[in-house]
């Protein structure tokens, strides 16, 4: 892991670092870069947007590792009032969040119970929502989480990380549930221990699965979204499908609002399905962190606003 990515990605889950940096206005000014707005009406005017072009949306509404009960309650609310208005702007947009966002470093119990009060609103309203995968401690109970709501619930989809080793097993394993799987190359700081340090053989592994979930397609009923902004990945996926005869209906690409837009239109002109992840909210500092690990040229950007108005 080279040092700006190491060094960023440390900061992101620094306490002191989560209190104060956000309260400065240029980091505020870049965030922007990256977040329509911290309200939810913000993400809606952009889905309204992305929808002309054919593009549909997933929301998430930032925030993780809450410390107290109560606080899950709020983020219940927020992502409730998202789906009815979600339906009542006629919407494709799907919502997607993170356990330790509804208290699941507190109770599973609790965080099931608020899970499932989204999921039922979600399903009347027949909108799907993802659960995020977060630091590779989490990765099993989160897939226990998921393997539990799958089986009473359709609409609820689950994030894979292509950097851990463990991620191919994971993926035979949800087989049984008919898995909506957002495939990712991971965002945090993980040990070689568990995940692949050399980014090219992230890449490397990133490809394998797709093409391993690709190939499951024709026994299985699955929902498959790649999730990269990585134009030569997306390529070679591109020439996997076409090579096994696999429509593009069968498969999804997701990216992140702010990264690659020119890529997203000319793919959705090539008829492929994309999606656009739009995040809000005002807890946006450690996933903004992340996103600038993931590019520290991002870097550039937040010291041009120290010196622009
Ligand atoms: C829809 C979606 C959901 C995600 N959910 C999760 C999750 O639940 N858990 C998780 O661990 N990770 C998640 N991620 C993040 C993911 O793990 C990667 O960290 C992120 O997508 C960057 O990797 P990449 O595949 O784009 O490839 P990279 O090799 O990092 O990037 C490829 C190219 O894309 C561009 N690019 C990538 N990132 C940026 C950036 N931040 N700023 C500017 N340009 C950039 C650059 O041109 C870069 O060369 C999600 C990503 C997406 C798109």
């Amino acid at each position: 892991m080279g040092f700006g990515r190491s060094t960023l990605l440390w900061i992101s889950e620094n306490r002191w670092m989560r209190e104060k940096i956000p309260n400065l206005r240029f980091v505020q000014k870049a965030v922007k870069r990256f977040i329509p707005g911290e309200e939810l009406n913000d993400a809606l005017k952009e889905a309204l947007k992305y929808e002309q072009f054919g593009i549909t949306n997933v929301f998430t509404h930032l925030g993780e590792n809450i410390t107290n009960l109560s606080e899950a309650k709020v983020v219940v609310n927020s992502y409730l009032e998202a789906l009815e208005e979600i339906h009542n702007h006629n919407l494709n947009t799907e919502i997607s969040l993170k356990l330790t966002q509804i208290g699941f470093d507190l109770s599973i119990e609790e965080t099931a119970n608020n899970f499932e009060t989204i999921l039922r609103k979600a399903a009347d309203l027949n909108i799907s929502v993802w659960i995020d995968m977060e630091q590779s401690d989490y990765v099993d109970k989160t897939l226990d989480f998921y393997k539990k709501m799958k089986s009473k619930y359709q609409n609820v989809g689950i994030c894979l990380q292509a950097y851990l080793y463990r991620t191919e097993d994971d993926i035979n394993s949800l087989m049984e549930f008919e898995p909506k799987i957002r495939l990712v190359k991971g965002a945090y700081m993980e040990p070689s221990e568990v995940a692949f340090p050399q980014k090219s053989k992230v890449d490397e592994n990133f490809y394998k699965l797709s093409a391993l979930m690709l190939d499951k397609l024709s026994t299985k009923n699955i929902r498959i979204a790649f999730a990269t902004h990585d134009v030569v990945l997306i390529n070679r996926i591109k020439n996997y499908c076409q090579e096994q005869n696999i429509e593009k209906n069968n498969f999804e690409f997701q990216m992140l609002f702010g990264i690659k837009t020119t890529e997203q239109l000319a793919m959705v002109r090539d008829r492929y399905k994309i999606i656009v992840l739009i995040s809000y909210g005002n807890a946006w500092f450690p996933w903004y962190m992340r996103r600038l690990a993931e590019r520290p040229a991002n870097i550039g950007f937040v010291i041009k606003n120290i010196f622009t108005n």
